[in-house]
């Protein structure tokens, strides 16, 4: 701490600008090994990139077309690492990858796959297998007579929002200081630290802290954050690829993904989801307009039901969709021609000339390789943190994410221990809960004995007690935090029940105790 124009300034180890999945993953790896982090989101945390993605952990296929050995290793690798971690919010899913006989050949897939298999350290994963899609249940949803013959491989699952803010959790309660709703307006080198100035959006409330380092993990703001905020100039790019996907009622029964390929040489994912639903995505084109309101349009649309309907028997059309949703990847800009094959690993660029206080930036970077991306952060960054920043490396692999402290294969022992402990929930309502909490289900239902104990019930099992834990443990602040990030059940409520709940959440913050929002103050 010191003053700084009559003021006292908190000094941090490390500030983070950005609360999507680069960021929070930092903020967790750096508070567990014990240095002091500050961590400021513009927005609600994961309402950039981070909630728009297919939610794949993958070492990702496709990849391997461009040669990224390296990125799809790492990322084969990560897969089990994430899945131990966070048994609750990640699954394993197996991928059926049709042979389609104008595209790749099956020599080409096998070798791939065969490749995929062996490069990531695969313990717990079952391996690839042929299919015959004339009696296997995968192709009865399938076009009949055009598609004879698959492969199936695995990968994982993950809810990414809830990923992200897993991190932040798991941050804070390692002393981590995370405050949503508060953009950085300002930084610059000052006495041999970071002074950062941030913003509440809501309040206008500005406050300044210092900082040893200065992490720039803005996502697609990151050129921006650079030039606007940190006033530095850089020679990295980036390039923002637009990817949009859609939501329709389910198509297929079974658990089991789709990966289609397309004419124009590129894939596109139908993925089971919430119970209901299949979701399907992506898209893949530059993007130049503004970065806070993006939106799928109509022509993504049209595309993402066509190549669907390449293969579904059952077609499907715009009216069928029932939600959209977009977002922009942040990839460092490595001069590729077409926007499906810019490079989709990441770039850590450090600004720290002339012994000046370090800034480092992230480029690119996916979901699944977050928490070796915050290990690498940390390396590049050690030099200038002492002796702390090298302590505990690697914790992040061993640890579980909150929530996740139980084995693999317990998810349905998890459920049954719920419904004992409160045997007034229903199994749904129990199972919904595990997957979002995990083990953190019975913090949230607390002492409760009868379903009236959790108050309202705002429909779809979302009741006051829920909303009250994520206002209190999770930074939501309004209907959207709660109904699309800290969960989908957007999905299931009318828009008068999102109303309420929105009603609900202000009534509560108007009586909550004063902001600067960080938990500790909501607590
Ligand atoms: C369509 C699509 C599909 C994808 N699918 C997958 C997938 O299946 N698997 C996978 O592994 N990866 C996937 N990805 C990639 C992955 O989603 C991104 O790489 C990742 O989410 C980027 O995270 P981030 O933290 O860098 O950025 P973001 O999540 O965008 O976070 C940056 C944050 O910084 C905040 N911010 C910006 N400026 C400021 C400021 N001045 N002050 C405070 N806060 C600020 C923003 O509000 C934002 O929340 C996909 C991406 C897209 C677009």
């Amino acid at each position: 701490m010191h003053w700084s124009g009559g003021e006292l300034v908190r000094t941090f180890d490390v500030a983070i600008i950005g609360g999507g999945i680069n960021g929070c993953g930092i903020a967790r790896d750096a508070a567990g090994r014990g240095l002091s982090v500050f961590l400021c989101e513009q927005a609600d945390l994961a309402s950039g990139t981070s909630s728009a993605s297919t939610k794949l952990i993958h070492g990702g296929l496709r990849y391997l077309e461009y040669y990224e050995f390296r990125l799809v290793r790492e990322a084969l690798q990560e897969r089990e690492v994430l899945w131990r971690a966070a048994p609750h919010i990640v699954s394993p899913l197996r991928f059926v990858l049709p042979h389609h006989k104008g595209l790749r050949p099956a020599w080409l897939l096998r070798l791939g796959l065969f490749l995929y298999d062996h490069l990531g350290g695969r313990k717990l994963l079952p391996a690839t297998r042929s299919l015959n899609l004339r009696t296997d249940a995968a192709g009865a949803p399938l076009k009949a007579g055009d598609f004879t013959k698959a492969f199936e491989y695995s990968d994982c699952w993950v809810d990414d929002a809830r990923l992200v803010v897993l991190n932040a959790v798991d941050a804070a309660r390692r002393g981590a200081d995370i405050r949503t709703r508060t953009r950085a307006v300002a930084a610059e080198r000052r006495n041999g630290a970071w002074s950062l100035t941030t913003e509440h959006v809501d309040s206008g409330e500005r406050e300044e802290i210092a900082a040893k380092t200065l992490v720039n993990a803005a996502g697609p703001w990151v050129a921006r954050t650079l030039s606007d905020v940190a006033k530095v100039e850089t020679k990295a790019g980036i390039r923002l690829v637009q990817g949009s996907h859609i939501v329709v009622p389910k198509l297929f029964d079974h658990d089991r993904c789709y990966i289609f390929q397309n004419t124009d040489g590129r894939i596109v994912f139908a993925i089971p989801y919430e119970q209901d639903f299949t979701l399907i995505g992506t898209t893949d084109q530059d993007y130049q307009g503004e970065l806070g309101n993006i939106r799928a349009s109509a022509e993504e649309i049209a595309y993402l039901c066509s190549v669907a309907n390449g293969y579904f028997a059952k077609q499907i059309t715009p009216k069928d969709v029932v939600w959209t949703y977009s977002g922009v990847r942040p990839l460092y800009d490595d001069g590729a021609s077409a926007a499906q094959a810019a490079t989709r690993d990441y770039v850590l660029a450090v600004d720290a000339e002339d012994d000046q206080p370090a800034l480092l930036s992230v480029f690119g970077g996916k979901i699944t390789t977050y928490r070796r991306l915050a290990e690498h952060a940390l390396e590049k960054l050690s030099p200038f943190l002492g002796a702390h920043a090298s302590q505990n490396r690697g914790w992040t692999g061993r640890e579980p994410l909150p929530g996740g402290e139980f084995p693999v294969d317990h998810v349905a022992a998890q459920i049954d221990q719920l419904i004992n402990r409160y045997p007034f929930l229903a199994r749904a309502h129990a199972a919904r809960l595990v997957r979002m909490y995990g083990t953190r289900s019975k913090d949230m239902l607390g002492a409760a004995q009868s379903a009236a104990d959790l108050g309202r019930d705002f429909g779809a099992t979302l009741t006051e007690a829920e909303i009250d834990y994520l206002m209190r443990e999770e930074w939501a602040e309004t209907s959207a935090d709660v109904l699309w990030r800290r969960s989908k059940l957007g999905l299931r409520l009318s828009v008068e029940q999102a109303a309420a709940v929105d009603a609900a959440m202000a009534a509560r913050r108007r009586n909550a105790a004063p902001r600067p929002g960080s938990m500790s103050a909501l607590a």
